[in-house]
């Protein structure tokens, strides 16, 4: 917590906790704590049930300008909600991309049409996201993406494959990043379109992850329509418009999750003490780092706040990407060292992980999804540091 908290800021921590205790409890009592690190498949209904009990309350999309719906809350504000979010341990939310991903892009470049249409049923939870960018020969490398988009009497048909797509299942829309003009190479000629998964021509497969679970899929477009107006930024203009989105994936989406960071390092820590390993010099070592690591984060996620409060987020946000990401990856393996060789052992059949493996696999992940560790290190290498540019291909 700041210190310095200006009396506003502190009566409006005061208003958050206050709500959260009231509100956490009867029917949402047992919600405390459901969905968390590797366990984003548990109880959506539940939690989403909570999230448009949020929203009911004006607690959903708290930094968007209030003629949007939000609460026009300052950044420093925006940690407090946060802050007070997982101090009360809440569920994890199930609107996440819809209010920081899309939300933000829609408000930045989309018509009033387009605001007027998506953002109330983000503000209220009516409506889910999903985010297709990924596709199997286009990652990193998201310039080469081939789904394709063409436009005719009855708006966009969409025809490709996306892949890696979270929480596609439960989504209603999708913002496709697709190549509309044809014969267009790299980021020249790609479209950023907004549309329904909810009809024929949409497939979705599960992929079965590490952890056991399916939160992510593929998905098949063969001939998806979308509405002709659907469609942000202008034709051809995908690429800067799918940046932005980005901009504001690798900024403030993970406001946060430093206080769920600071919990499990508490639990990692007291797991030590139960199984003895707070007594290895190295496990001491290692807490003692993943602490300060923790506490550089902090100062570092304020510091880029306040830059994001500027406008919108700067490459620096990949320094943030960059340093959280390793850092929760390199807890999960913490955690399996303290367990010793328990942590090999699945409490039960067949795949019944504790949280603390749950962790350790699902935070593999932390380093690759919104841009892997190796890509944000070029973008601060080449848009921060001002380096050559990497060299590509037959370049
Ligand atoms: C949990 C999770 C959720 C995800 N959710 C979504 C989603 O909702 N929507 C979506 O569109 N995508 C999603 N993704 C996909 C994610 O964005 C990609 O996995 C990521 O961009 C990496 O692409 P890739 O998997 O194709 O790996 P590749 O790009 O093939 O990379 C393979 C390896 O090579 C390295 N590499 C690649 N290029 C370079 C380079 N130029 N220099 C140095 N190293 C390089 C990478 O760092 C990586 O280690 C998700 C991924 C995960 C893990």
């Amino acid at each position: 917590m700041n210190q310095n908290e200006s009396p506003a800021d502190r009566a409006f921590r005061a208003e958050v906790r206050a709500w959260l205790e009231d509100n956490l409890s009867g029917a949402f009592a047992h919600a405390r704590g459901l969905g968390g690190p590797g366990r984003e498949h548990e109880a959506f209904e539940e939690r989403l049930a909570w999230e448009r009990h949020l929203a009911a309350a004006g607690w959903t999309c708290v930094g968007w300008p209030e003629e949007f719906g939000g609460r026009g809350a300052s950044v420093e504000q925006q940690v407090i909600f946060h802050e007070e979010y997982a101090l009360a341990d809440a569920p994890a939310r199930v609107g996440h991309i819809g209010e920081n991903l899309l939300g933000p892009t829609v408000i930045a470049f989309g018509t009033p049409e387009q605001r007027a249409r998506f953002l109330p049923p983000i503000v209220a939870v009516a409506e889910l996201w999903c985010q297709g960018y990924s596709e199997p020969d286009a990652g990193s490398d998201l310039a080469n993406v081939q789904t394709r988009a063409e436009l005719g009497d009855d708006g966009w048909r969409v025809t490709g494959q996306k892949v890696w797509t979270s929480l596609a299942m439960e989504a209603d829309w999708c913002f496709v990043v697709c190549r509309t003009e044809p014969g267009s190479a790299r980021h020249h000629g790609l479209s950023y379109l907004l549309v329904p998964m909810r009809q024929d021509g949409v497939e979705i497969r599960p992929i079965v992850q590490l952890t056991g679970t399916s939160e992510f899929n593929e998905v098949f477009f063969d001939g998806a329509r979308a509405e002709a107006g659907h469609i942000v930024g202008a034709p051809g203009e995908g690429w800067r418009i799918a940046m932005a989105t980005l901009g504001f994936e690798r900024g403030v989406a993970t406001l946060g999750q430093q206080v769920g960071f600071r919990r499990e390092l508490r639990g990692v820590i007291e797991l030590a003490r139960r199984t003895g390993a707070i007594d290895d010099p190295l496990l001491r070592d290692r807490l003692t780092r993943s602490w300060s690591g923790l506490e550089i984060m902090r100062l570092n996620a304020l510091r880029t706040m306040a830059g994001v409060a500027a406008g919108a987020p700067g490459p620096e946000s990949s320094i943030s990407k960059l340093v959280w990401g390793t850092w929760h990856r390199e807890l999960g393996e913490l955690a399996m060292d303290v367990l010793g060789a328990a942590g090999l052992v699945a409490d039960g059949e067949p795949y019944d992980l504790n949280d603390w493996q749950r962790l350790f696999l699902f935070s593999r992940s932390d380093t690759i999804y919104a841009g892997s560790n190796e890509i944000q290190r070029n973008i601060i290498a080449e848009r921060v540091l001002g380096l050559p540019r990497e060299r590509r291909g037959t370049e």
